[in-house]
């Protein structure tokens, strides 16, 4: 997207709408061959306790290296899918990568949870809750080794219309999370209804904590908010030790972002762990812990 003047004419390059709509279509069409081509890929970003950094799980990010349009940012494709209907497709394929990640981690006496993202639409599908205990079972996860997680504005949007799957995906046993807290307008009071674990605080927040006292102060009553409710208080978007120093110093319980670890593919994120498996092994044998 760029635009230049030559003389007096300045033109502006930027795709039309023709342009954008083909490009969603192919996006649509594509994905469940994508899908089955591997060209859709689950990287993890890791989850640490503060202030311990004990590594407590990872939250499952999709990627798709399209052979046209390069590597897709979820963001990119999440939301045509999702009109498309073939959200189930996509939670499927992720679920069941991450649970595939998290018996073999049991395997190897490590306690490591997964957290996947689900679309609200999910909610609106009653066999939705059987479909998660059939994947937990077939993968012979315990329940509480699985977090969902569903956006602030789309629980929101119509709580009443997913507090019947919210209340039947508890029962499970699984952790559920609210994410992007803050963003949208919530209702405190419909927070305090809805059967949730875990609040996770926007990235917005944390990434201006450091220079907005705006911001610094949402933080902080989330966090309060969050524990008043007996709920577990994630931050996502940390990025360097003084975020981090403060959030464990508010008594955050939960820290994600850059300065722990981008989100990595497989093959990195076994070698992550394992630097700090290692490392922990000599301190304390069942824990991992990230310096
Ligand atoms: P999210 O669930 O809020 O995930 C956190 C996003 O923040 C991720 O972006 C992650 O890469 C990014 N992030 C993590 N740490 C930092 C940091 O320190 N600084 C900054 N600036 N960013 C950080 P990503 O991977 O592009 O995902 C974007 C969104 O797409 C996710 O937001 C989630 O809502 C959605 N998404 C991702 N995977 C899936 C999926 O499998 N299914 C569905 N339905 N949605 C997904
Ligand atoms: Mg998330
Ligand atoms: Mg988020
Ligand atoms: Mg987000």
């Amino acid at each position: 997207r760029a635009a230049r003047s030559s003389g007096e004419n300045v033109r502006v390059y930027l795709p039309t709408m023709g342009q954008i709509f083909l490009r969603r279509f192919q996006l649509v069409t594509q994905f469940r061959q994508a899908l089955e081509t591997g060209q859709v890929k689950v990287h993890y970003q890791p989850k640490v306790a503060l202030p311990s950094r004990q590594v407590l799980g990872v939250e499952a990010l999709v990627r798709w290296r399209h052979p046209e349009f390069g590597r897709l940012d979820p963001d990119e494709f999440v939301p045509a899918v999702e009109a498309a209907g073939l959200v189930d497709a996509l939670t499927g394929f992720v679920m069941d990568q991450s649970l595939i990640r998290v018996r073999k981690w049991l395997d190897r006496g490590l306690r490591i949870a997964a957290a996947v993202n689900l679309s609200v639409r999910s909610l609106d599908d009653p066999n939705f809750p059987d479909r998660v205990a059939e994947a937990l079972e077939r993968h012979q996860v315990p329940p509480e080794l699985l977090t969902l997680e569903l956006t602030e504005s789309g629980v929101m949007a119509d709580p009443q219309r997913a507090l019947p799957v919210l209340r039947r995906l508890h029962t499970l046993g699984v952790t559920l999370a609210v994410d992007d807290f803050g963003t949208g307008y919530s209702s405190l009071a419909y927070l305090r209804q809805l059967p949730v674990d875990e609040v996770k605080i926007d990235k917005s927040f944390v990434l201006g904590m450091g220079t907005d006292l705006g911001d610094l102060a949402v933080v902080r009553s989330i966090v309060e908010l969050g524990h008043s409710l007996g709920l577990i208080v994630v931050a996502e978007g940390v990025e360097d030790d003084a975020a981090r120093d403060q959030l464990a110093a508010m008594g955050c319980d939960v820290a994600q972002g850059y300065l722990i670890s981008r989100p990595l593919s497989e093959s990195r994120l076994e070698a992550w762990l394992q630097a700090r498996t290692t490392q922990a092994r000599g301190l304390r044998d069942e824990t991992v812990l990230t310096l």
